[in-house]
């Protein structure tokens, strides 16, 4: 031996081959003419290394045969294999430089090589190298050993765990049909003493009989069987509620809960019973009628809800191991938070009521005030409608009448007078219109007092009142002359006027100043001599004027003709 330590051995036709840190050395048991061939040694035949041989590397590192008869010497600056005495040395230059190959795994058609660069395909068709290593999805570069497992996975074995890979992906990738692959990985937390699976010498990983994985470690041998690895991922994980909690109370997660009206936290806690690999079962969580979706806590076993709204919930929570599909076994929990007394919907029902029950008294007492307002006004308005009605009668009454006698004012009397001298002349009627002056007044206002003078005014008034009756109108001129209206002729007018005459000059004044007495002159003209009502006046005026001249306490006609 080149060398005591020995890194790989394997046998073919009773040809022992032996790798060492120093090269390969090739023993044959053919030489001996032995007759017990099992009990003789082998015969050290040959020593292949770099200097003497077509060897990358003198270190070797893995040995394998595959199916075609080649013998792959996996080295420390490569591989090569021996086929019928020639050594044919593989290129790595494009397997991102791969140096050390540490293990083989062949099947028909290709060989599978671990190295230092991810794992290399060689195609035995026509020598096509492919790579699948870092560059595809692999978060590690050196590799040990390749064992393809009844789960149709690639189990790798590294210095960081053991890493299983879909074998027809990886075929895939190679191919280049597929452009990364996914990877599963196991260590310590998964059941491994020691993540560090051993590389140095061969075989560090093998499949057994029973189809389990063997692989050995830093810390013992480490075996998994991808079988029942699938029924336990597939195997429905039972999950307990642990603790229901609302605000500090703990409730029984066996029945169903009501969280009285603020509550501020809700907590649940729970445990999935699974017994291999605990620390890697995930949770995912669902508050339903809070939440639409569900929301994942890979490693958390508490789940907290705070400030929730009045109404009914359901929690939800399942399991599953990294790797396998969310298990359909769920555990629920129903509860409900109870709401306020103003956030019940009969109470707010109720409140809205109330509301729009005082809305609406409030609005029918404010239109019935503005009614009772309306109908005062309405009153208001009418009384100082009346008021200013009465106000304007009175003014207007007023207006046409004399404040000392009470009798129609000249303003009237001119209005009537032009009125009825319009009528008289259509219907022919005889109209006698007279001026009536109080004798030598200026001389009684000077004797007596002009109060007298207004008396003796008022006395001849309220006499001219009571010959209404035989009078058309009669009014009050302008100081103490009155006008009056007769219907009749000229004779008519004469009699009746005449009399009217010594009525006055007969009145009894005694009461106002002792031996009084007074005397009028009245002028005459008939509204046949007139050419209209001015002219009527000014003829009467003209007969007053006579009456004057001839003596007074008589009555003159106006004999003038229009
Ligand atoms: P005659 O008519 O007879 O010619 O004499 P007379 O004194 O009446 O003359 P005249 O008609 O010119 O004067 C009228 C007077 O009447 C003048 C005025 O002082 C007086 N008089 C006019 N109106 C009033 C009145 O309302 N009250 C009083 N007391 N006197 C009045
Ligand atoms: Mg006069
Ligand atoms: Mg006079």
């Amino acid at each position: 031996m080149p060398d005591s330590e020995i890194r790989a051995v394997v046998e073919r036709n009773g040809v022992l081959w032996v790798g060492t840190p120093r090269g390969l050395v090739e023993f044959d048991q053919h030489q001996s003419k032995s007759p017990t061939a099992a009990s003789v040694p082998y015969q050290k035949q040959a020593l292949y290394h770099s200097q003497n041989s077509a060897l990358p590397g003198s270190y070797i590192m893995s040995l394998a045969f595959d199916d075609t008869d080649k013998l792959w010497i996996g080295t420390g600056r490569g591989a090569s294999y021996l086929l019928e005495k020639t050594i044919t040395t593989l290129d790595f230059s494009a397997q991102e430089q791969a140096q050390h190959v540490f293990g083989f795994f062949h099947e028909p058609g290709y060989v599978w090589m671990a190295t230092d660069r991810g794992i290399v395909r060689y195609r035995q068709a026509d020598g096509h190298q492919a790579l699948v290593g870092r560059p595809q999805g692999l978060p590690i570069d050196k590799f040990f050993q390749i064992v393809k497992g009844d789960d149709q996975s690639f189990w790798l074995s590294s210095n960081r765990g053991i890493w299983r890979i879909n074998y027809d992906h990886a075929h895939q990738v190679a191919d280049k049909t597929r452009t990364r692959i996914d990877f599963e990985h196991y260590d310590q937390s998964d059941g491994m003493l020691n993540s560090q699976a051993n590389g140095g010498s061969n075989p560090a990983a093998t499949k057994t009989s029973r189809g389990d994985i063997i692989f050995a470690t830093a810390k013992g041998v480490t075996s998994v069987n991808p079988t029942r690895l699938s029924q336990l991922l597939s195997h429905l994980l039972p999950i307990v509620m642990q603790t229901v909690r609302f605000d500090s109370k703990d409730m029984n997660p066996e029945t169903t809960g009501k969280a009285p009206a603020g509550t501020n936290r809700i907590l649940f806690s729970y445990a999935a019973l699974g017994y291999t690999m605990p620390e890697q079962i995930q949770y995912r969580t669902q508050l339903e009628g809070f939440e639409s979706d569900w929301a994942y806590r890979p490693e958390n076993h508490t789940a907290e809800y705070t400030n929730l709204p009045p109404g009914d919930y359901t929690f939800k929570v399942s399991a599953r191991y990294p790797y396998s599909d969310w298990s359909d076994n769920v555990l629920s929990y129903h509860f409900s938070v109870m709401p306020s007394l103003w956030q019940r919907a009969d109470v707010r029902a109720l409140g809205f009521l109330l509301a729009v029950l005082t809305a609406y008294g409030a609005f029918m007492w404010r239109i019935r005030h503005m009614k009772k307002k309306a109908i005062q006004l309405e009153t208001l308005v009418e009384e100082k409608t009346q008021a200013l009605q009465a106000q304007a009668d009175d003014f207007e009454r007023m207006s046409k009448e004399d404040a000392l006698t009470g009798l129609a004012n000249r303003r009237a009397f001119d209005e009537y007078w032009h009125q009825v001298f319009e009528e008289s002349r259509q219907s022919g009627t005889d109209l006698q219109v007279a001026i009536l002056d109080i004798d030598h007044f200026k001389r009684i206002n000077d004797h007596y007092s002009h109060l007298v003078g207004d008396q003796i005014i008022q006395r001849v008034g309220s006499l001219l009142l009571r010959e209404q009756t035989h009078l058309r109108h009669i009014a009050r001129w302008g100081g103490e002359e009155f006008t009056l209206l007769l219907a009749g002729t000229p004779a008519d007018g004469y009699r009746y006027f005449d009399g009217l005459r010594r009525r006055i000059a007969a009145l009894d004044l005694n009461d106002i100043a002792p031996s009084l007495s007074i005397t009028v002159s009245i002028g005459v003209a008939s509204n046949h001599q007139a050419s209209d009502y001015v002219d009527g006046l000014k003829k009467a005026d003209q007969a007053l004027y006579r009456a004057k001249r001839d003596g007074r306490n008589c009555v003159r006609q106006s004999n003038d003709t229009a």
